[in-house]
């Protein structure tokens, strides 16, 4: 795993180096960044883990180079000819694990920043593991999810809440009737568990095809989120591109993927 890791990062690094060859982006709404991340902790060390002190350190970086923050709400609400002036970034936390509470939340306050929590109501406030989890630590106490409290409280700091399915399965495995089902309830199931509209979703695992999106929309979502790089067209609110924030980013990966030099390397990620 951390052998595998490490060749990835090499490449990734390569990739980043090769990229300054490249002219930077063009302005326009590109310059609204949604970052995808995963979990925020210091004691776990798959790909998805970004560790606390490196997530103050990009915190910070993002800060000192004034990139400004958006919330999705606001995304959904822009029109196609809207003055942007500084970079946005959005922050995304998919899957609803505990330690974005703990350790992600007091970052983002500390910086005046929020951000997108995408949950499966289906695992909030249950012992429920995800296979790969129970392969990887065979530990409970590591894969905690959110409490519905927990949910709360992120909505009372100030932090956007979206559904990412009922069960996190994907979509594209599901008979329609079923992925229909994992789309419309689970929208349904936190509107009335927390009381607010709920207008975002996020694809699991990024898995899905144009039924899909037709159904998102007809459940009333006004924007989703999939997991795949790409420029941000407020056409397509419906397929938002992400950018990912792995353990495998260096420093220097992040600032690459930020100032939008790593995208066409998209098959790296
Ligand atoms: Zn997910």
């Amino acid at each position: 795993m951390r052998a595998r890791r490490g060749v990835k990062r090499i490449v990734k690094s390569g990739a980043a180096l090769l990229s300054n060859l490249v002219p930077p982006p063009p302005s326009g709404p590109q310059k609204i960044i949604i970052l995808m991340y995963h979990r925020i902790n210091s004691f776990r060390h798959n790909e998805l883990s970004v560790k606390t002190d490196t997530f103050r350190k990009q915190l910070e970086w993002l800060r000192e180079n004034r990139f400004r923050n958006m919330r999705i709400s606001e995304l959904e609400a822009l029109e196609g000819t809207a003055n942007l002036g500084d970079r946005r970034v959005i922050f995304s936390f998919d899957d609803g694990y505990e330690d974005t509470f703990l350790n992600a939340l007091p970052l983002l306050r500390e910086y005046g920043y929020s951000g997108i929590f995408y949950i499966p109501p289906g695992f909030i406030g249950t012992d429920r593991m995800a296979p790969r989890d129970w392969l990887e630590t065979k530990s409970h106490e590591k894969n905690r999810r959110l409490s519905w409290e927990q949910v709360e409280a992120l909505l009372e700091a100030g932090m956007e809440i979206g559904s990412h399915s009922l069960n996190h399965w994907k979509l594209t495995d599901l008979p329609a009737e079923r992925a229909r089902g994992e789309i419309f309830q689970s929208r349904k199931r936190l509107e009335e568990k927390l009381g607010v509209k709920i207008t975002s979703f996020c694809y699991p695992g990024g898995y899905y095809d144009q039924s899909h999106v037709a159904m998102v929309r007809r459940a009333g979502y006004l924007s989703a989120c999939t997991a795949s790089p790409g420029r941000l067209d407020l056409d397509r609110l419906l397929t938002l591109p992400r950018l990912a924030v792995q353990s495998s980013d260096s420093f220097y990966i992040f600032r690459k993927k930020l100032e939008g030099r790593m995208e066409f390397f998209k098959i790296i990620r």
